[in-house]
Parts: structure tokens; C-alpha cells; sequence
């Protein structure tokens, strides 16, 4: 029980990510998608191929480079030359919320792509811990 209560306390105390800035149209997260099977992300045109079979909203994506671990990123259809989502009121959630991250991932080191008007700040200081 004292276990879970001192759990709570840390969770409570500890820093929380905010996020800061605004979009500045640079379209990068419309043009620098990873797509997914179960866990991993597609790395092959075969792979990619396959699963759209069965996974019917990935045609609205095309293949358009890989990063340096050679997943391979996608671009949207729906994006237009000017950055601008043709489909900006119907997008999906997932467009409504970048850069939503998890703290996991920002501890490890991630970020927003490079770039985006976006950024996290944590809201306590370094010092406030000493
Ligand atoms: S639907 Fe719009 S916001 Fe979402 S990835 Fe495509 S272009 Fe970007
Ligand atoms: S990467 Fe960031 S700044 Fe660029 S379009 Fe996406 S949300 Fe906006």
C-alpha cells in the first residue's frame, strides 16, 4: 500500500512536459510519416504493398524517402504545394494532436521534427530538484 501511495506522491511531483510554440506550415509532419505494423514501423515497398490489402486508409500515403534506420517515411495525399491539408476540418486525431508526445520518448531524448514551431519545456526547473 505505502508502495503505491509513494508511487502517486512521485507522479504528482515530478516535472511535466508543456508544450510550447505554434505551427509554422513547414508541412514536415505531413511528408515525414512512420507507418506501422503492429509495432514496427514498414521498412520494404512489399511490406508497405501487403498491408495496404487490409489496412485501407494507408493509400492515402506514399512512399517518399526512408530515415537513417531505414524505416521508410511517407508523404499524405492531402497535403497540398503551399502546406495546406486539403481535408484540414475532417483529419484525423492523430493530425489534431502533433506533436502529442510521451514523456518516455522526450526523457530518451526525442523531439518534434526539426524545424517545427513546436517544443517542450518542462515546468519545473533542474534546480528546484536540489
Ligand atoms: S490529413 Fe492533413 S494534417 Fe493529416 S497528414 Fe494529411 S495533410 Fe497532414
Ligand atoms: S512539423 Fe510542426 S510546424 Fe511543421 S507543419 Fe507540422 S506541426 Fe506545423
Amino acid at each position: 500500500m505505502f508502495k503505491y501511495i509513494k508511487f502517486y506522491i512521485q507522479k504528482i511531483l515530478s516535472a511535466k512536459y508543456i508544450r510550447k510554440g505554434k505551427c509554422n506550415h513547414c508541412g514536415k509532419c505531413c511528408r515525414n510519416i512512420l507507418l506501422y505494423v503492429e509495432d514496427d514501423p514498414i521498412k520494404t515497398k512489399e511490406q508497405f504493398e501487403k498491408v495496404k490489402e487490409w489496412e485501407k486508409h494507408y493509400n492515402n500515403f506514399y512512399i517518399s524517402g526512408k530515415n537513417e534506420s531505414g524505416a521508410l517515411l511517407f508523404t499524405c495525399k492531402e497535403i497540398d504545394e503551399n502546406n495546406n491539408c486539403k481535408v484540414y476540418f475532417f483529419r484525423g486525431l492523430g493530425c489534431r494532436q502533433y506533436p502529442k508526445v510521451n514523456t518516455k520518448f522526450l526523457i530518451n531524448g526525442g523531439k518534434p521534427l526539426d524545424g517545427c514551431g513546436y517544443y517542450f519545456e518542462t515546468d519545473k526547473e533542474f534546480k528546484s530538484f536540489l
